[in-house]
């Protein structure tokens, strides 16, 4: 939490990154999977920002996940040479131009392999194969597989008849992948989840084998099953949320109270009553926290420094909290952070965030560069 002379100077709403709880979180994690011999790819959704990313490649991992071609367009722009396009990718109309134009640059600046995409069904894969028709360097796949979370992806058994369009489209079939989403569904899931995300792409790549792919990539992610997949048979993670942290991660548990590195910061802008009741405003609304909320946690974000007391009604402007027992009333102009539920949806919603170091505020802004665009 920022020291109050670094507080005053804020102006409010405004997004604040502790860089040095970004880079524990980063060397933990890396260590982490280093231990274990698999692989990290981190999903670059959560912070779009390219010099995260540095730190993130500079630790070890070997490339990044993104979700869209637009964040794929811009880490290739600035020099991350291995990303996969975690998404089953619709590849007609201007898409299919774009990604086929940043999959021959990226290729033509490493010599072959530098760009994959996810792929779940037959009817994309040849849409894939349409888009590279021509191109002499065969796009990597890696097949989606849904592990429970019920999104997207095809179950195991599925994964030779996607892998067989995906060869007769001309791409190579590069491996498999899965997010174990439903590790979200409450304190009590992640284990299961996790061992969802191994059991199914373990299934599925025997399957593969079988049907001759072999090599394949093995690939597991979300934060909170990142550690308890890691082992093989896979062979790579791709966490995002863990390099920030939110008040789901500390929910569930991957990420403590030490890991919280982003914060909203805000002022309290009405303090009310009304029947013995007291409550108060502070100026983030939806506009700036998200609305984004598991089923099972009540509320938009908590305030560490005021009991952690609850966002409990959200407008665009506006976050209304109660005032926890035992805790004064707030005053108004007093400057609050808060820990939102979902980080990579606040991040989506400003153009820059500010950087603290050791609770002091920095000159540096962390521009989030790859925001809004798909
Ligand atoms: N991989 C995919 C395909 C995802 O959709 C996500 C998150 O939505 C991740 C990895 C990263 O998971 P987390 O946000 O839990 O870190």
């Amino acid at each position: 939490m920022m020291k109050p002379s670094s507080m005053r100077a804020l102006d409010t709403p405004t997004v604040v990154v502790d860089i040095g709880r970004v880079e524990r979180n980063i060397a933990l994690m890396a260590q982490t999977l280093a231990d274990r011999g698999v692989a990290l790819r981190p999903h670059a959704k959560t912070h779009k920002n390219i010099e995260i990313a540095k730190l993130q490649l500079a630790a070890g991992a070997v490339g990044l996940s993104v979700a869209t071609l637009a964040e794929a367009e811009f880490f290739s722009r600035n020099g991350v040479d291995d990303l996969f396009i975690a998404y089953p990718i619709w590849a007609r109309g201007p898409k299919g131009h774009r990604l086929r134009e940043l999959h021959e640059a990226m290729c033509a600046r490493n010599g072959g392999g530098a760009l994959s995409v996810g792929c779940d069904s037959a009817e994309a894969a040849i849409a894939l194969g349409e888009a590279m028709s021509g191109s002499k360097y065969e796009l990597p796949v890696l097949i989606e597989i849904d592990s429970g979370g019920h999104r997207s992806g095809v179950p195991p058994e599925a994964a030779p008849i996607v892998a067989k369009s995906v060869a007769a489209a001309g791409l190579s079939v590069r491996g498999v992948f899965t997010h174990g989403g439903h590790s979200y569904g409450g304190v009590e899931a992640t284990t299961a989840a996790a061992k969802d995300e191994t059991d199914k792409l373990t299934a599925a790549g025997d399957y593969l084998a079988q049907a001759g792919f072999d090599n394949l990539v093995i690939s597991a992610g979300s934060t909170p099953t990142a550690v308890f997949s890691a082992s093989a048979p896979v062979t790579e993670e791709r966490p995002g949320t863990y390099v920030f942290g939110d008040r789901t991660q500390l929910a569930i548990g991957p990420v403590g109270w030490e890991g919280v590195a982003l914060t909203v910061a805000a002022t309290v802008v009405s303090v009310a009553c009304r029947n013995e009741t007291w409550w108060f405003a502070v100026d983030a609304g939806s506009k700036i926290l998200g609305s984004d909320r598991v089923e099972w946690l009540p509320g938009y974000g908590i305030i560490p420094d005021y009991g952690n007391t609850i966002i409990t009604r959200l407008y665009e402007h506006h976050g209304v909290c109660d005032v926890p027992a035992g805790f004064d009333l707030p005053v108004v102009g007093q400057i609050l952070q808060i820990v939102p539920n979902h980080v990579c949806l606040v991040v989506n919603l400003v153009e820059s965030m500010l950087v603290e170091r050791d609770g002091e505020l920095t000159n540096e802004r962390l521009i989030v560069n790859a925001r809004g665009s798909f």
